[in-house]
């Protein structure tokens, strides 16, 4: 069946005794043992719970893995991954991280005796220069945020292999619809759930997706024992957005198609940061690996001076952090998402002052080019 399919499908045939097509929001966290010795299946929420099983199965699938754990939030999932990992490992990750993650890794994991090489993760070479004897798994972002820098996940999760590595593919921007890791290597995928896998702005949600029996479970030991799990009523909004998820990406797709072309041309912008762009470095590689594009695109305009006054006109693109919703979020990522970021390791990448980010939601295009338009314009008159 085609993702598209089973996705508008998730959990409608799930409660034969009803027959609900909507799958019910189950809230209890106790379950009614029949007699000793014998259980439904469910026996206390943490664990196992009727509604979370239902996404946890559907997510499974979607990513092509054997095991779903739904998270109170992505950190919350990334937590619970690196909760894998004890005293004395260590990892190699994508340098364009995201924040929250760099902050999980060098303000807890650190605490705990793991250490992080962080590289460009598309290049061998660098790859086995931060290769340890105690290294552990290879974390990517593809494409990362907000560069947009693209990882091979196939030649990666190969090398990784070889050695014996895990590879962790955090693929949030692009969903199990247009990108599967694990049908290109990878061992885990990760998912802020609260981006376009719920795509409205109103859940905050992870998701876990493992390959293999004993991987996945002990993810499962590890997501009971830490206890960060989704609860029913946003496992249910969850997957309420999810029944959507196919249209909305299309939707973000094309838009941010749209507007990076009119963008690539205005007199004000430098560079254009989205791999839909045939001369962006990781074109041949994303298109070999992913069916499609996000909706999320960085451009650098050409003087830091017109950041602010941009920023006050934009009318109908909300000046806000976060992604992968139906309204368009527009941020300031040096000074917003990647603030946790040392300004060295910044620079040296690119999130400077000038570079913007743009998570292009589902409505019309024409109103959104209008919008940077006529902000561009006002923030030019005011400079100049
Ligand atoms: C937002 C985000 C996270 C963190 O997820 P939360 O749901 O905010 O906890 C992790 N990775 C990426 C790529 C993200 O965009």
């Amino acid at each position: 069946m085609k993702i598209d399919t089973r996705l508008a499908q998730i959990g409608s045939k799930s409660d034969p005794e009803t027959g609900a097509v909507s799958y019910p929001i189950y809230q209890s966290t106790a379950f009614r043992h029949p007699r000793l010795g014998q259980s439904t299946g469910f026996d206390y929420a943490r664990t196992k719970s009727p509604t979370r099983a239902v996404l946890e199965e559907a997510v499974a699938e979607l990513e092509s893995g054997d095991a779903g754990f739904a998270c109170s939030s992505g950190m919350a999932a990334l937590q619970t991954v690196f909760s894998l990992f004890q005293q004395g490992d260590h990892l190699i990750v994508s340098v364009d991280l995201y924040g929250g993650t760099y902050r999980l890794l060098e303000r807890i994991m650190a605490k705990f005796g793991i250490t992080t090489s962080y590289v460009d993760t598309n290049d061998l070479q660098q790859l086995e220069e931060a290769y340890q004897s105690n290294t552990k798994a290879v974390l990517i972002e593809t494409p990362t945020n907000p560069l947009m820098m693209i990882t091979d996940i196939r030649k990666v999760s190969a090398w990784a292999r070889d050695k014996g590595l895990l590879t962790i593919v955090d693929n949030t921007l692009l969903t199990p619809y247009f990108q599967r890791p694990i049908e290109l290597g990878a061992d885990i995928v990760v998912h802020s759930a609260t981006k376009y896998l719920a795509g409205h702005n109103d859940v905050l949600a992870g998701l876990i997706v493992t390959k293999g029996k004993e991987l996945s479970e002990e993810m499962a030991m590890l997501h009971n024992a830490i206890g960060a799990v989704l609860g029913p009523q946003d496992s249910w909004l969850l997957m309420r957005g999810m029944k959507t998820l196919a249209l909305r990406m299309e939707r973000h797709q094309s838009n941010a198609k749209a507007i990076c072309a009119w963008l690539a041309e205005h007199p004000l912008v430098e560079e254009v940061y989205y791999p839909a762009l045939p001369d962006h470095p990781g074109y041949d590689v994303h298109n070999a690996q992913s069916s499609g594009n996000t909706g999320i695109f960085s451009f650098r305009v050409k003087d830091a001076r017109l950041v602010e006054p941009f920023l006050r006109h934009l009318d109908l693109i909300a000046f806000a952090e976060s992604l992968g919703g139906v309204e368009s979020l527009l941020t300031y990522p040096a000074v917003q998402t990647h603030a946790d970021i040392p300004e060295e390791i910044r620079r040296k990448l690119g999130v400077d002052d000038r570079l913007l980010r743009y998570s292009v939601g589902i409505e019309h295009p024409d109103d959104l080019i209008a919008d940077l338009a006529q902000a561009f314009d006002r923030a030019y008159a005011e400079i100049t």
